[in-house]
């Protein structure tokens, strides 16, 4: 049984996560989207949305959980028995930090190991942060995306501006 996580911030969930998710549950048994508490990240989502927004949009995927984690990677990773954290790459500005993520944790923890996969053309440019910066000035957020976010996500600003 191949059980992996897929790590990450998904703040938001973006659809370069979504085929992420989609492409690597095909290649594993169980797959569990583990979203981090990174309380020094500042997110413009809680934990808890974050976790919700990735169940909704993942439900139709059986084999796919969605749980949070704090602390290592690696110690939540053996926590649960995964044997293999997914990871994206999309430019080689990402290269340099997962290599190096990738052999610490296997210095580590040799029991684990670290899959990449290549992001797909279309949502090479895609990442949370420009999805936050597009809709922090109320720009089209759609194709970045799925449309069930998009009025959550601009919610999100009118409530900054407000205060
Ligand atoms: P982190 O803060 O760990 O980088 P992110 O939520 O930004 O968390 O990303 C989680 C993972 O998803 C990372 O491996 C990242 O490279 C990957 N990822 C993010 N956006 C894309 C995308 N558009 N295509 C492929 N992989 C992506």
């Amino acid at each position: 049984m191949k059980k992996a996580i897929y790590p990450g911030s998904f703040d938001p969930v973006t659809f370069g996560h979504l085929d992420m998710i989609e492409r690597s549950a095909k290649v594993v048994d169980q797959l569990i989207v583990a979203v981090l508490r990174n309380n020094a990240k500042n997110p413009l989502f809680s934990t808890e949305e974050r976790v919700s927004m990735l169940e909704e949009m993942t439900k139709n995927i059986p084999n796919v959980a969605v749980q949070s984690f704090d602390g290592l990677l690696i110690d939540y990773a053996k926590s649960v028995g995964a044997t293999i954290i997914i990871r994206g790459l999309r430019a080689v500005t990402d290269f340099e930090y997962e290599l190096q993520m990738a052999q610490t944790n296997r210095i580590v923890e040799p029991g684990v190991d670290t899959l990449f996969l290549t992001t797909s053309l279309e949502y090479a440019y895609l990442s949370s942060t420009i999805v936050k910066e597009v809709a922090s000035y109320g720009g089209d957020i759609s194709h970045f995306v799925p449309k069930q976010l998009i009025e959550l996500i601009y919610h999100k600003y009118r409530k900054e501006i407000k205060q």
